[in-house]
């Protein structure tokens, strides 16, 4: 069996040993350059691979493709392989079938990646033997080649989910929904969210489907369309006799097959609304995978977080500044603000992938006192928010932005960078925005 992995990265290159290792004839080719050091793991393992092309003859002779999901369906050679019908499948599509771990599988626009750490943290303290993996660290397919875990925490974005056909998630969760990625789905939001309820679509009643039921995209698609999968809601204002809840702002409720967990929110580290809806969904999983009540407390009370995303940097001369440089839509920054409880210079900008500022509007009145704008073009957010916050100041660098920022605040204030936008035109990367927010904050 030939199978050709096109897209040299993460993904590519744990295909390809897993591939190698079962027996396969496997042939790696990147339209891009391939980096060093996958370079040299695929030829110590003798892997044969190509990069700054694509040889068809090479590729389309293939049993099998593994597409890697960086790679648009409408690029030339993903057509060309769909014409001859050969099958194009993701990562974990390939790699699934050759483990029988338990898979949890965690989709979602906003806090994927929190809730998927959070899951694994429950389910690791707990003593379970459990690997992570998805878009995070090493990938999915590497693992299953190298290591054996009883189960995996999954993070899956939509690209994954568009290369499944007979991919099945035990327990599945959807975050939440909101417009993103939309070059990917011929403009049409539509698309975007039946390409997340992908997830679900192989599931059976034996397996659970936990989402979020303040949702109003993922409510509308429940209610047009039929899933197998035991549905376990959650949510901030709802209650349920089966699901999770928030009771009287103060205490989350868990109800499932009968039992009940509950624990008061002040004693969960993570903090926002949208990290007790982050928190609902991980402990759901603990639930069912029948973890100790006295270790999910003490796990939920010890988990601080990840980075980039409300990560709290510093309180100097009792302003506190805090590192959300992973918001980069409208959705996640109205999280950050919605969780701010004092008055904040708010830093953002950059990369506006279509935004709406409107709906951070009232937000932004209640709880923002000056705004800094990080980006290269910020005409539309002077215009949206230049007659409700009384200070707007444009800057071209982090050092600028902090230092701006500490001059605008007084003693119980915050700085909040939360750019709601993508980071290229600045930074290399939300991570490096972060970083650099970070040291700009440490040298001040
Ligand atoms: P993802 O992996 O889906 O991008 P992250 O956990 O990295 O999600 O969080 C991305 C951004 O979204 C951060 O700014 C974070 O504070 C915010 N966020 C986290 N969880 C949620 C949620 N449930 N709803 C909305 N925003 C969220």
């Amino acid at each position: 069996m030939r199978l050709v992995i096109l897209g040299g990265g993460e993904s590519g290159v744990g295909t390809a040993i897993l591939g190698k290792k079962k027996g396969y004839d496997v042939f790696v080719s990147d339209f891009g350059k391939i980096k060093g050091n996958y370079k040299e793991v695929l030829l110590i393992n003798g892997i044969q691979w190509e990069d700054e092309k694509h040889t068809e003859d090479l590729i389309l002779n293939a049993d099998v493709v593994m597409k890697s999901p960086g790679i648009p369906d409408k690029s030339p050679i993903v057509r060309k392989l769909k014409e001859k019908g050969i099958p194009v499948i993701s990562e974990i599509e390939f790699a699934a079938p050759f483990t029988n771990a338990a898979i949890i599988g965690i989709t979602g626009s906003n806090g994927k990646t929190t809730t998927t750490m959070l899951t694994h943290h429950l389910l690791k303290s707990a003593g379970l033997n459990v690997g992570l993996g998805g878009n995070i660290g090493k990938s999915f397919a590497w693992q299953v080649a190298e290591n054996k875990y009883d189960s995996y925490v999954l993070e899956l974005s939509s690209f994954q989910l568009d290369g499944i056909k007979n991919f099945k998630p035990h327990i599945a969760i959807i975050t939440n929904i909101s417009p993103d990625h939309l070059d990917r789905y011929d403009y049409k939001y539509e698309n975007y969210i039946d390409s997340k309820f992908r997830i679900s679509m192989n599931q059976t009643e034996e397996d659970y489907l936990i989402y979020d039921a303040d949702d109003e995209a993922i409510e509308h698609w429940l209610s047009t369309h039929k899933v197998k999968a035991k549905l376990i809601p959650f949510s901030l204002t709802k209650t349920f006799n089966e699901g999770a809840y928030i009771n009287n702002n103060s205490k989350m409720e868990i109800k499932i097959s009968q039992d009940e967990f509950t624990m008061d929110t002040e004693y969960i580290a993570l903090e926002g609304k949208h990290n007790m809806k982050n928190a609902m969904a991980a402990t759901s999983v603990a639930k069912l995978m029948q973890i100790r009540k006295a270790t999910i407390r003490e796990s939920l009370s010890n988990f601080q977080g990840v980075e980039h995303r409300l990560e709290k940097v510093l309180k100097i001369q009792n302003v506190q500044y805090i590192n959300d440089s992973k918001a980069t839509n409208v959705n996640a920054s109205f999280f950050a603000l919605d969780s701010m409880n004092t008055p904040t210079v708010w830093i953002v900008g950059g990369v506006d992938k279509g935004n709406d500022y409107n709906e951070l509007m009232s937000l932004v009145r209640e709880k923002v006192k000056a705004i800094i704008c990080l980006g290269v073009d910020n005409k539309k957010i002077i215009d949206v928010f230049g007659n409700v916050v009384d200070i707007m100041v444009e800057v071209d660098n982090m050092n600028d932005a902090v230092k701006m920022a500490q001059r605008l605040t007084e003693k119980g204030d915050s700085v909040l960078l939360s750019p709601a936008c993508a980071s290229f035109d600045l930074f290399e990367s939300y991570e490096d925005r972060g970083n650099q927010f970070k040291q700009a904050v440490k040298h001040l």
